[in-house]
């Protein structure tokens, strides 16, 4: 990470975006403006930004394609701006590989928390001491070392925030693990009540690590609770991929 993190403002509207760059310039980042998911994409791997805020609504290529077009080539952190009316649109750029949302329209120092928060997970993520040990779960694998996730041996690539969630639940197998404590221990305290991210991130480790995402064998919920890793035994049925 640079001294000032590099955040790229994917946003068309000039007005917009010159107030987003200069309220973060004040904060002690630096910025760059993208006004169109072309430019997104050039920008991110040329500069390789240490955040992006998309804006959903661009011209032209429109803003969930700007960020499954960013997610094909970079884990960056992404934090969309969305529209107060577009909880659709909210949950599917979380089921993207989105990191958070901020609903438009937000105050600089909202925006602030959110950019704190999610630069936070990204840098202990790549700082929690690695721990000598593997875990393993019938098909499932973890190197905690080499922070690598395999299934069958086959790697399977993970986001921070994707990593960082199946390591909280693996270290608490068959242990339910209530939305709240997800929340603050993979989020921080400040996302309680932010069960979409939670849901969207779990939607989006089961497309990676279960044989059949829809009947998951691993990550199971509990209604109304949370969440709970199954240990499964070897001669359970086999979750090829
Ligand atoms: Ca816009």
């Amino acid at each position: 990470m640079r001294e000032n993190p590099l955040i790229l403002i994917v946003e068309d509207e000039p007005r917009v975006s010159r107030y987003l760059r200069s309220s973060l310039q004040m904060s002690g980042y630096d910025a760059l403006v993208a006004p169109d998911g072309v430019k997104a994409l050039e920008l991110t791997q040329e500069n390789r930004p240490d955040l992006v805020l998309l804006d959903l609504r661009l011209p032209r290529m429109g803003g969930l394609e700007v960020l499954e077009n960013i997610r094909r080539v970079s884990d960056v952190p992404i934090i969309v701006l969305t529209a107060n009316d577009s909880e659709e649109d909210k949950v599917r750029a979380l089921m993207l590989g989105a990191d958070d949302y901020v609903t438009k329209p937000f105050g600089a120092r909202e925006l602030q928390a959110r950019i704190v928060a999610v630069l936070r997970r990204y840098r202990s993520a790549e700082t929690a001491a690695p721990r000598a040990t593997i875990y393993e779960n019938k098909d499932l694998r973890i190197d905690y070392a080499a922070r690598q996730v395999t299934i069958n041996g086959k790697a399977v690539h993970l986001t921070p925030t994707e990593y960082r969630l199946l390591v909280t639940m693996a270290e608490n197998t068959n242990r339910v693990l209530t939305h709240d404590y997800l929340l603050a221990r993979v989020w921080g305290a400040e996302y309680a009540d932010d069960v979409h991210i939670l849901r969207a991130t779990i939607w989006r480790l089961r497309q990676k690590v279960e044989s059949d995402p829809t009947n998951p064998k691993y990550i199971l919920n509990e209604p109304g609770v949370g969440y709970r890793l199954q240990r499964l035994t070897p001669d359970s049925e086999s979750t090829e991929v």
